[in-house]
């Protein structure tokens, strides 16, 4: 039975919070995939700030992933076009993927929010939901009938939004992203505009 992890994220850009996490849950739970599924229109973000295109974090991504055992970028979301929702995710990989087991990833950040995911019954029936360790959430479990449990990751207290606000500061990010990905950010002009 093939097993296979989803890690959704807006990834504006990725970090080494999230390749630890990906690698880390792939070898807890013996997944023989890890996709990190870049969101297209991350729509509950969409409002709050500009989003960096998806196809350059799709790229950034791609360039991060290189070299990671059985962690890869998934441009699923970016094909299917229009606004990102989960369960349609979960339902496109149960549909090429005829009985295979679904992880979907979460920091314990996102937990909170799951109630307010779109057609979050769709999702609950699809996956076993994996919470990781993040820095600043505690870690709590969704009630049944969730099928959820824990996974702790390597404590990386890092976010995208300090990598942004780094890099529009003119701070490095060097170490905090792979150093293909932070060539792909500077060769894309990604972040330096902003703040
Ligand atoms: P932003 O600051 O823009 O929200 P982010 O760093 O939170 O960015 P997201 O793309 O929002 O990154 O996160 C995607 C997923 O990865 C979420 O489930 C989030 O909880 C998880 N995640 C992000 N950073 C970490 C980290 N340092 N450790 C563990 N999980 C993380
Ligand atoms: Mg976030």
């Amino acid at each position: 039975m093939t097993r296979i992890g989803v890690l959704g994220g807006t990834f504006d850009p990725i970090h080494v919070g999230h390749l630890a996490a990906a690698a880390e849950v792939r070898s807890a739970l013996a997944l023989d995939r890890v996709l990190l599924v870049v969101a297209n229109v991350p729509w509950q973000k969409a409002g709050t700030r500009a989003i960096t295109p998806a196809e350059d974090r799709c790229s950034v991504v791609a360039a991060a992933a290189e070299g990671i055992d059985g962690v890869e970028a998934s441009r699923l979301e970016i094909d299917r076009g229009g606004s990102s929702y989960t369960a349609d995710t979960v339902i496109e990989l149960a549909r090429r993927h005829p009985g295979a087991e679904l992880y979907l990833v979460v920091g314990t950040d996102v937990v909170a929010d799951l109630d307010t995911w779109e057609r979050v019954d769709e999702v609950r029936a699809g996956v076993t939901l994996v919470v990781v360790t993040r820095p600043g959430a505690a870690l709590t479990l969704p009630a049944p009938p969730w099928r959820a449990q824990a996974v702790p990751v390597p404590a990386l207290d890092i976010s995208s939004s300090d990598l942004r606000a780094r890099v529009a500061a003119g701070r490095p990010i060097d170490a905090l992203v792979p150093s293909a990905a932070v060539r792909e950010i500077r060769r894309l002009g990604l972040y330096a505009g902003e703040g």
